[in-house]
């Protein structure tokens, strides 16, 4: 039985990954959950999921409501409750948390010893280096849930590393891709967060359509495969079935393809090396799909995903604030406060005007967070 710490249960991830423990009740076991403000989702979990002990959640008011009503369980707050979850014995962690946030729990799960199975990519575009170290000190195991990275994975295995060419991470292309950048200027918080292919958390949608996702899982592949950024590239797959692709020295390319249901890289994170059946699941019917359609990146078209190759490559705390920034101009666009295309103005002020650390500390990195949400604040609120 393995046991399992699941952060983010009540997003998009966090009841996926609830479904596929369910899929599988004599292996895997959910023994403490992170939530955030979604206190009702979080009653429903309890109602499915009964037996699990230890919650936490953002507010105090919501946890001694909670306590209240479920005097059994045990209900921290804060991110002191979120950090002293990962006290409770587990064997892995699932990190589904939204944003910088899942930084320092990622890091407190290698440093206890837990296997970080990671849904929130940034932890490796704000700390790539700080996870990494962390994984050397601690001899870690940390395994990716990012649909491109778990098929990048997956083509990955029995091959070497250092015999790969390059990646091709796949991208959709969001919810606008048949849009030109003049088509883009009006468009709407509705429309945005229709996306084409997935069901997902605001923040992920919308960063589908600015392809600044892309650009996260641009850094994301680097810090979780050790490719230099100039290996990996991106290609559109409009079905979103290919999810990735690798390229070997032989020009032989391996690619992992399945249906657009991110209960599949979940799974595969629990049951690494092997594999399970996924219940009540869709195979994937190519007859039906009967055709495959793949683009090149405009870098034009989508220059955040130029962005975000330029701040991987920079290192140090540029991806700390491109999220940063990003993670604000998303907040403001969903407000109405914005236009679609001033996302882009926000970030690219944030990383113009940012001070620029090279080898930062988690606190460097806490402040860099800190002070550029309060300049794109500023700067987007005006
Ligand atoms: P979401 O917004 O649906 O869910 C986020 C969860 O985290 C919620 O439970 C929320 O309450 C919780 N949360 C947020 N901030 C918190 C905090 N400070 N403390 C405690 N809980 C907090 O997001 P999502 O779409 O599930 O995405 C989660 C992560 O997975 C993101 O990093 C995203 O980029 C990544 N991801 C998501 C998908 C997807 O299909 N949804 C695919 C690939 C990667
Ligand atoms: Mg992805």
């Amino acid at each position: 039985m393995k046991k399992i710490i699941l952060l983010g249960a009540t997003g998009s991830i966090g009841t996926q990954s609830i479904d596929v423990v369910l899929g599988h009740p004599n292996m895997y076991e959910i023994v403490a959950m992170a939530a955030g403000y979604n206190i009702e989702e979080l009653k429903k979990i309890i109602r499915i999921y009964p037996t699990c002990k230890y919650y936490s959640v953002r507010k105090e008011s919501d946890a001694l409501a909670l306590q209240a009503m479920y005097p059994n369980l045990h209900f921290g707050h804060g991110d002191d409750g979120l950090l002293g979850l990962l006290d409770v014995k587990a064997d892995m962690v699932i990190n589904a948390l939204v944003g910088f946030a899942g930084l320092k729990p990622s890091l407190l799960t290698i440093e206890k010893g837990m296997v970080l199975a990671l849904a929130n990519k940034e932890s490796l575009v704000t700390g790539g280096p700080l996870v990494k170290a962390a994984l050397k000190k601690f001899k870690g195991t940390m395994l990716p849930i990012d649909s491109e990275h778990s098929a990048i994975f997956q083509c990955l295995q029995g091959n070497k590393t250092s015999e790969v060419k390059r990646l091709i991470v796949s991208a959709s292309g969001g919810s606008f891709r048949d849009k030109t950048r003049e088509q883009l200027v009006d468009v709407s918080v509705k429309d945005a967060l229709s996306h084409p292919n997935w069901s997902m958390g605001k923040r992920i949608t919308i960063d589908s359509a600015t392809m600044m996702n892309k650009g996260f899982e641009v850094i994301e592949a680097h810090y979780l495969f050790d490719i230099d950024f100039a290996n990996i590239d991106t290609i559109i797959n409009k079905e979103s079935i290919v999810h990735s692709l690798v390229e070997y020295v032989d020009r032989s390319v391996i690619a992992q393809l399945g249906t657009a249901d991110m209960r599949i890289p979940i799974q595969y994170a629990l049951s690494y090396p092997d594999r399970l059946p996924l219940m009540q699941s869709e195979p994937l019917d190519l007859i039906k799909v009967g055709m495959l359609h793949f683009d090149a990146m405009d870098f034009e078209r989508f220059p955040l995903l130029a962005l975000a190759y330029e701040a991987g490559k920079r290192g140090g705390n540029s991806g700390a604030i491109l999220n940063a920034a990003d993670e604000v101009a998303v907040e403001l666009f969903l407000n109405e406060k914005i236009t679609f295309l001033q996302i882009e103005e926000c970030i690219a002020k944030a990383y113009e005007t940012m001070e620029f650390i090279a080898n930062p500390s988690y606190e460097d990195l806490r402040v860099t967070d800190e002070k550029t949400r309060a300049f794109v604040y500023e700067y987007g609120g005006k």
